[in-house]
Parts: C-alpha cells; structure tokens; sequence
C-alpha cells in the first residue's frame, strides 16, 4: 500500500494535467491516473483554438466569454511556443447576421476581455485584400479579429510535465477501476492496462477529471446510483490540402445559424470544422460520419470559390464534448461553460467532479478546482499559474524567431523548417534534445518527414511517448506527412526499444 497522497486525479486530459499541475505547485501530493495515452480523450481532438467563443454572445454567454477572452493573453504568454495569436477574417453574407450585429458582436469582444498583445477588430475589403481572393466574388465585405491557435495535445503534455517537476506522479495507461470509502481514506484500485497489474493507492480527495467518461466513472468506479451530468455532443473536422496561401483563418456562418471554421494547419493544409451532433456510445469509438463530411464541404464551398469535395479529404477526426447537460434542446446550444460539483457531505470523503469546460480554460477551471480543494485539505500556497511558463515556454511572445534563428545558428545542420517545428513544439527545451549533436548524423535514424531517433527518444524519456499514435498525432502532428508504412515501422521501432530507452533517462 503506497502513503496517502493528498489528492488522487483520474483523467490525463487537459482538466486533469491543468489541475495536477496547480495542485502540485501549491504544495498538495499528486497522483494522476490516465487509462490510455495523455490527451488521448477529447484534449486531442478540438478546433485548437484559445478563443472568447463570438458565437456564445449570441447565447448570453457572458461569464465565459469574459473569461476566455481574458486567458486568451494569459495563456499565449505561459506557453508562446504552442500558443500564438491568429487573425480570423469573418466575411459578411448577405443572408445571414447583418454587418451591424457583426459589428456589434466584435465591439463587445474586442472590450469585454483583457486585450494587451493581441490587435482589434478592423474591417476589411474582400475584393481589394488578398485575403478575399480565395473566397467567392460575391464576398465583399469582411471583419478580422483576433483570437489564438494552440497544439492542444502538446498543451496536455506539457502540463503534465510541469506537475511531474513540481512532484506529482504522472501515470499513464493506468485505468482506475475502483475507489471506496475505507478507514478515513479514498481507498483506490488501478489497472495497468499493458501489464494487466493492479495497484492501491489511498488518498483524501478525488478529482473526476474523465471528460466524456466522467459519469461512467461515477457509475462504474464509485458505484453510484445512475448518473447523467453530461451531453456526449460529437464534433468532426476535416483537412484538406491548403485552400488558400496566407496565415488568417477563416468564420464562416451556416445557414443553420451555426458556424463553422478553416483554419491554415501545418503548413500544407486547412483544417475545417466543426459538427455539433449528440452522441451515444463510448468516446473512444467516435468516427466522422458520411451526413457529416457532407456538412463541412458545403458549408465550406459556399464561401470557397473552389468548392470543397469529399476527395480532397486527406485526414479527419472526431470528439465528443462533455458538456455539462442544462437542458438546451439542440446540442449546439449546450453551454460550454464548466460546472464543478463535490460530492461527499461534510463528513465525508469527497469526490468532486468536472463537467463541462473547455481548453481555452482549464488553467481558470483548475484555479477553481483548487478553490474548492482548500475547503476541505486547508489552504498550501496562494494561487499562482497566471504568471508561470510552461516547459519550454520561458521566452517573450515576440522572441519566437529570434529563438529559431539562434536554435538555426547554433546547430547550422537543422534544415529552416526543423528549427521552426522544435522550437514550436519544444521551445526552449529544444536545445535539451539536440544537445551534443553536430550533424544530420548525430540525430540517429529517420522515420520519415523530419522525425528523428533523438526526437523520438526525448517524446519517450520525458513525455510518456510508448507508440508511433502517441508520437505521429499527440506529441507532434507528423503523422499528417509519414506514410503508413513508415509509421508502421516507428511503431515497431517503439515496440523493440521503450522499455531500454526509458531505463537509459
Ligand atoms: P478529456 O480530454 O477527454 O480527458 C479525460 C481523460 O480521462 C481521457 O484521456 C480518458 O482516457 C481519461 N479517463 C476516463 N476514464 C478513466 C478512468 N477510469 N481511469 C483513468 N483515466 C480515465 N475547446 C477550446 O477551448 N477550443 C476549441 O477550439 C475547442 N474545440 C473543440 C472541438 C471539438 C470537436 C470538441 C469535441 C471539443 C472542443 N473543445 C474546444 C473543447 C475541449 O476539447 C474539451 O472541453 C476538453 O478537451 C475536455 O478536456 P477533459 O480533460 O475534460 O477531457
């Protein structure tokens, strides 16, 4: 039996690394438990935006807009290697929202919020701006304004991470199959699910931080009576080959009263999204549907002058939001808002439970989740991840290229696109793993696109990489340029040599 950890987190999504994190640099001991790889659930599967949200102004949704719109600059400054800002260019139909509620909405989101590093919103000329000539001519009048991109699963990480450091102890593929109240202690069972093994573990508090599981866990793990917090509500995206040749991304409203974005996504590709459908089933099995393609290529073709069809789909993936369930009748009217709710009555050992919540505030989640925490395991140390940096993320907004120039300068043999991508996924850490080497050579072999042994060796010491899916879409997005062949021969590669890589570190 292992001692009394202080709090006990299941979940490894964004929630529950952001609140291992806060938690562990108050002070408190943490064990986190994740049954399959880091950011494996929802976290990995978002538009990666770190947005106010326009569209929930329309749903009064003023206490989260607020909030988002305010982290927005919090978040860009803690991680502005995985973070950075991005102009949406929002084009006026004659059909749908007049200019002056656009104008109207983007006044309120321009002020409602913090806004020190990021510019207002102009109006733009779609037939005289290059940024209309990839839309259609009937397109002529547009606003831009700001919100920000994040690699979402690399933010899941690297949170993780930064809890490791700070003392908790970061399981991953370790399911929580059981939690008991037992001798003034949550008395809780795991499940490795490679190994097979169990283990114990007691604690004083748990977070239920399983995203769209969360009421599974409620009822499977702690055997409560039938509970049904949140809307399982599917989202699908799609990427196609780059549609247009600059860095805006682009709103486009539905008939539907929806919205949809195309966003530039690695470069070579636009990423568009998304759906909003309710969900049955486990989360793990959701896959984009046919009415769903058919959805997102007219949608996007009634903007696009070169319609978009189901062929040019090079990729796609689906989510399921757990969305606090507040009765709304259509899913994409749900709130996006979380809810954080404590289970145990004063004489009890609690259990206190996420629904809801999205990316753009987790880190103001957590802060809450610690709120509620204090009340019952006493206050450690006062709040303090507004003015932190995440791994890697120890530089000024502004200093991005000059980062890359000196990461370019220092190991002349990184081709240009190399020492954007590191400094972009590992910011300052880059020069942790490319320490020492002096050539092409020295980075070991190549698994296709810029994938390297060294890179794929740090992903497993120090960020709980165990297979090829683990490196090629949640460590990094690579696996968008390998072929099958090659990611199939990384994972055998993976297969042969984790376990001696990880005794190595
Ligand atoms: P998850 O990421 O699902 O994490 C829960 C984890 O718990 C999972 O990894 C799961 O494996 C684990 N787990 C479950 N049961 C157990 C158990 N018994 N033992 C151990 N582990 C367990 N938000 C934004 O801010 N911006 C966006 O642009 C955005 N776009 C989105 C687009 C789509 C299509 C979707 C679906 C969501 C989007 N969101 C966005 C919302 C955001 O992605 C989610 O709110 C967020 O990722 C939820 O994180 P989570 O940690 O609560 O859940």
């Amino acid at each position: 039996m292992s001692e009394v950890d202080d709090i006990f987190v299941i979940g490894g999504g964004i929630n529950g690394c952001g609140i291992a994190r806060d938690a562990a640099g108050r002070g408190y001991s943490v064990r986190l438990a994740e049954m399959n790889d880091l950011a494996s659930g929802t976290s990995s599967w978002s538009s990666k935006l770190i947005h106010g949200g326009l569209r929930y102004l329309e749903h009064y949704e003023f206490r989260l807009v607020r909030e988002s719109l305010n982290e927005r600059e919090v978040l860009l400054k803690m991680a502005p290697h995985i973070i950075w800002p991005i102009r949406f260019v929002l084009p006026h139909h004659s059909g749908m929202r007049p200019a002056w509620l656009l104008r109207m909405g983007l006044f309120l989101y321009d002020h409602i919020g913090k806004r020190k590093l990021l510019p207002g919103t102009k109006q733009v000329n779609l037939k005289t701006s290059p940024i209309g000539e990839s839309l259609k001519p009937i397109f002529s009048k547009g606003f831009e304004y700001s919100d920000c991109w994040v690699d979402d699963a690399r933010l899941v990480v690297l949170n993780a991470k930064d809890a490791q450091e700070r003392g908790a102890i970061i399981e991953t593929h370790t399911k929580v199959v059981s939690a008991r109240r037992e001798d003034g202690y949550w008395n809780i069972t795991t499940k490795n699910l490679r190994s097979g093994d169990t283990a114990q573990h007691k604690a004083r508090l748990i977070v239920n931080a399983a995203g769209p599981w969360v009421d599974k866990v409620l009822n499977e793990t702690f055997e409560s009576s039938r509970a049904k917090n949140v809307r399982l509500v599917q989202g699908s995206h799609i990427v196609v080959p780059k549609i247009y040749d600059h860095d805006r991304a682009y709103i486009f409203q539905n008939a539907d009263n929806r919205i949809i974005f195309a966003l530039p996504y690695e470069q070579d590709y636009t990423l568009i999204g998304t759906t909003d459908q309710d969900y049955q089933g486990d989360p793990a099995d959701v896959k984009i549907t046919d009415p769903e393609i058919s959805y997102l290529c007219t949608a996007a073709s009634e903007y696009f002058e070169k319609p978009v069809n189901s062929d040019d789909i090079v990729w796609s993936y689906s989510g399921v939001r757990p969305l606090f369930d507040d009765g709304a009748t259509a899913a994409q009217e749900a709130t996006r808002d979380y809810v954080l709710r404590t289970d145990g009555d004063s004489n009890e050992l609690r259990v206190i439970n996420v629904f809801g919540g999205k990316i753009t505030t987790y880190r103001k989640l957590a802060e809450s989740m610690l709120e509620k925490i204090e009340e019952f395991n006493g206050a450690r140390k006062d709040s303090w991840t507004a003015n932190s940096y995440l791994p890697g993320g120890d530089f000024e907004v502004a200093d991005y290229t000059k980062l890359v120039t000196e990461l370019k300068t220092e190991f002349i043999f990184l081709e240009m696109s190399l020492a954007q991508r590191f400094i972009r996924s590992y910011g300052t850490n880059a020069w942790a793993i490319l320490k020492g080497a002096s050539n092409l050579k020295d980075m070991g072999q190549n698994f296709g696109g810029s994938l390297t042994e060294r890179e794929v060796k740090y992903l497993i010491q120090h960020e709980w990489a165990e297979s090829a899916e683990d490196v090629v879409w949640r460590r990094s997005k690579l696996g968008i340029r390998l072929s099958k062949q090659e990611i199939l021969a990384l994972d055998e590669w993976m297969q042969t040599n984790v376990a001696s890589v990880k005794h190595a570190a």
